[in-house]
């Protein structure tokens, strides 16, 4: 289990404390796993520039981990909220929403031409060596 640290908040506790709003201008309303989230281009993105940086959240895919960082990012962008409560200037929060974990079965010594380290007979991570943990 990952373990957050200082600074670190869950994707729930986020919601709770930032309350993320709806995206208004999304032609896909009924996907609504991703009805918060603004896109990086077009009408999304131009509304994106138009808010306080202090209300928007950027959810960026790094190398082994998803997170959302406080205002506006560009590197590795993935998609972007904008908060009702806004975040205030001082100790950095980061939301930690997964984690690549190495799965059971990693093993260094293995890789293959894939460049993968797993079993690929292996059912957790299908042979990649790395686990996908979602942070809750
Ligand atoms: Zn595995």
């Amino acid at each position: 289990m990952y373990k957050l640290s200082e600074g670190e908040l869950s994707f729930e506790s986020w919601v709770a404390k930032y309350r993320p709003l709806k995206n208004h201008i999304t032609k896909y309303p009924d996907t609504s796993a991703d009805f918060d989230q603004f896109e990086t281009y077009g009408d999304e993105w131009e509304f994106i520039k138009t808010q306080d940086p202090h209300n928007v959240w950027t959810y960026i895919d790094g190398d082994s981990s998803s997170l959302l960082v406080q205002g506006t990012a560009y590197v590795n962008r993935i998609s972007y909220y904008v908060c009702e409560v806004p975040w205030t200037d001082g100790p950095d929060e980061t939301v930690v929403i997964s984690v690549d974990n190495e799965c059971v079965c990693f093993d260094e010594e293995r890789e293959d031409n894939d460049g993968e380290f797993g079993d690929s007979a292996c059912t957790i991570c299908g042979g990649s060596g790395y686990a996908t943990e979602y942070v809750d």
